[in-house]
């Protein structure tokens, strides 16, 4: 308790306990707007999104100067304004053990007790040198024990389907994952993924290597043929043949292959609810309009009562 910060809130859920109740949980992530138009298109999608009643959201961490701050007052807003139940990214990339308390604290005041701790990229180049602040942390686990030293956080971590690019093959990946998990994570979230096989491997990988953290997939549907094309960049992997075909049919029509995205992200949720996964997180890059669609042939009854 390095902070003295207090228990949790009365009222204010840990996520890892929410991940590991007997349903899975459904939650909505954004990122922090850099303008006063992205911030209106924030606030209309969250307040959009509030009636379908998530079990959290998270907001993502910018990757420097001041949509960092923007990040905690958005996590702020949420806990103070919604009835949503707010999570809040961090990154260690240019920040001292300091500043990462810091914020750490700032989070804790506003009530709010679950963060994913993530390790970030070099702003501009993600694969670029990753150079540690000089009073800094290295990777994602020395995050995890930071935050979880600091007070009574529920904390998250990231894992990789396809393993993170920096990861010289998938044993060091799944033992770095596995390690991260064992300095304090109680959940993880991955990253995007359009194969539901990629993320059953990745949890088996998990399982026959010892590790046994819930690990929620991270999912955003197709809306335009350009997702495609930056699939490797989003997911680390190439977009998968076999779809691919399916949307290069309907490519010259873009109602159509919005369509097809919708579809398409909706099966791949249903057969990973059937597979057991402990909640599915969806990406909405603070649009509501593809996550409702996704979320009613999922649930129609949920949907179709919340619209
Ligand atoms: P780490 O777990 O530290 O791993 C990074 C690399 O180091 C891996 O190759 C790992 O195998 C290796 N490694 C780990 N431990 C060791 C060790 N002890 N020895 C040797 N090698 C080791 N970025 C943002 O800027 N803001 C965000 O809000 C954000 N949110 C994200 C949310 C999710 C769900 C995901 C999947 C990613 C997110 N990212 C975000 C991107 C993330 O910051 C990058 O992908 C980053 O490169 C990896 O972070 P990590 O936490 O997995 O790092």
């Amino acid at each position: 308790m390095a902070l003295g910060l207090p228990s949790r809130l009365p009222g204010t859920p840990a996520i890892g306990e929410l991940i590991r109740g007997a349903a899975p949980t459904f939650s909505f992530e954004f990122f922090p707007p850099k303008t006063p138009e992205g911030e209106r298109l924030l606030w209309q999608a969250i307040r959009e999104l509030e009636s379908l009643r998530p079990d959290f959201v998270s907001i993502t961490y910018g990757a420097g100067g001041t949509t960092r701050d923007t990040t905690v007052a958005v996590t702020e807003r949420v806990a103070a304004e919604t009835t949503l139940l707010p999570m809040a990214h961090l990154t260690a990339i240019d920040h001292s053990i300091a500043e990462l308390r810091n914020v750490i604290g700032r989070l804790a005041g506003a009530g709010i007790r679950n963060v994913l701790a993530v390790r970030g990229d070099p702003p501009g180049d993600p694969m670029g040198e990753w150079v540690q602040h000089p009073m800094g942390v290295l990777y994602a686990a020395d995050l995890v024990r930071l935050v979880k030293e600091a007070g009574d956080f529920s904390v998250g971590v990231a894992a990789f389907p396809y393993k993170h690019p920096r990861s010289p093959d998938i044993e060091t990946d799944t033992t770095n994952f596995i390690r991260k998990c064992r300095a304090g994570a109680d959940f993880a979230v991955t990253q995007m993924f359009f194969d539901a096989d990629d993320y059953l491997r990745l949890r088996d990988r998990v399982v026959a290597a010892g590790g046994d953290t819930p690990i929620v997939p991270g999912v955003m549907p197709v809306t335009r043929m350009a997702t495609i094309e930056r699939s490797t960049q989003l997911s680390g992997a190439p977009f998968p043949p076999a779809l691919r075909s399916r949307f290069e049919r309907v490519a010259g029509d873009e109602a159509a292959v919005r369509e097809l995205g919708i579809e398409v992200c909706a099966e791949m949720c249903a057969r990973l609810i059937d597979e057991g996964v402990p909640g599915v997180h969806f990406i909405t890059l603070n649009r509501s309009t593809a996550t409702r669609e996704v979320w009613q042939l999922l649930a129609p009854g949920v949907g179709a009562a919340a619209a």
